[in-house]
């Protein structure tokens, strides 16, 4: 039996489906109090209700990363019914694909605001309570496109990488704060991303993969391993870091 003597109300962004999903119940299961954050509530509120028939202490309430006033709101409502935030995981995150002279200025900036900004967002809303209580841990989940950038994905590749940058200043800024801020880097998984793709934007990266020689090996992972990636992370014991985590798809044999 896992047995955790102190309760650490954490926070997941994009919970309503695929890698947040998956976090939140495992975090859900080990004990953590979970908010669940995305602009999907229905899908949220389907995985509160399977929390709590096992037991589960969570709470719902709508999240847009990309807007500030929503992130506000819901850091207002999350601290009002679960307690001071101990640990965030900034997990939101989309790709629009196109070709970097075809997309539009906007659009670009808009991916950078979801990946980037939309993280920073988070961290100015629950980062500073951490740094007074001296204890936090803040999870940014990254991408592999970050350190090894795939065509058609500008705008994602630039801004997970941005996101890292981000994150490994954080790690030095808030040294000696108690507050550990971790990158976890997912390789390809199953999830729903890719799945709002309209038929031009699937063929352009589907292509690419077979072009660029990407997909080497085809397999995914499941949403699970990376859950079980972000829990080690935060359940790491003072005194230890886990400043990044790389989890890919074991190749075949
Ligand atoms: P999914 O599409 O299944 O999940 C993405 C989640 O992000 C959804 O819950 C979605 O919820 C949420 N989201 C998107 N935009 C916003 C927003 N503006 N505000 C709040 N929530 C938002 O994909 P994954 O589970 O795969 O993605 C999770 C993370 O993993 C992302 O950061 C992604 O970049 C990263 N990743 C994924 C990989 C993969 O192969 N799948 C590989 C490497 C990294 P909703 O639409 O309800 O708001």
């Amino acid at each position: 039996k896992y047995d955790r003597p102190d309760r650490r109300p954490t926070v997941v962004t994009g919970a309503s489906s695929g890698i947040g999903a998956a976090t939140a119940l495992t975090l859900a299961a080990a004990g953590y109090p979970v908010a669940l954050g995305a602009r999907r509530v229905d899908r949220l509120d389907d995985l509160a209700a399977s929390i709590r028939e096992s037991g589960g202490e969570v709470v719902v309430s709508p999240l847009d990363v990309t807007d500030p006033d929503s992130v506000t709101a819901f850091a207002a409502e999350v601290v009002a019914a679960l307690g001071d935030v101990e640990t965030v995981v900034s997990n939101a995150g989309a790709v629009a694909p196109g070709t970097i002279h075809e997309v539009d200025s906007e659009r670009f900036a808009a991916e950078l605001d979801l990946t980037i900004t939309g993280a920073h967002r988070l961290v100015r809303a629950f980062v500073p309570a951490m740094v007074e209580r001296r204890r936090g841990d803040v999870v940014f989940v990254s991408s592999d496109v970050a350190v090894r950038a795939r065509p058609f994905m500008s705008a994602y590749a630039a801004g997970k990488w941005g996101l890292e940058g981000m994150a490994h200043a954080m790690q030095m800024e808030l040294e000696g704060t108690g507050v550990r801020a971790s990158i976890v880097r997912p390789g390809p998984t199953w999830s729903e991303m890719g799945t709002d793709w309209d038929v031009d934007e699937a063929a352009l990266v589907l292509t690419a993969w077979e072009r660029f020689g990407l997909a080497r090996h085809p397999h995914f992972m499941k949403p699970q391993a990376l859950a079980d990636a972000i829990r080690f992370v935060v359940d790491a014991p003072r005194g230890v870091h886990v400043n990044l985590i790389e989890v890919n798809p074991e190749a075949p044999i």
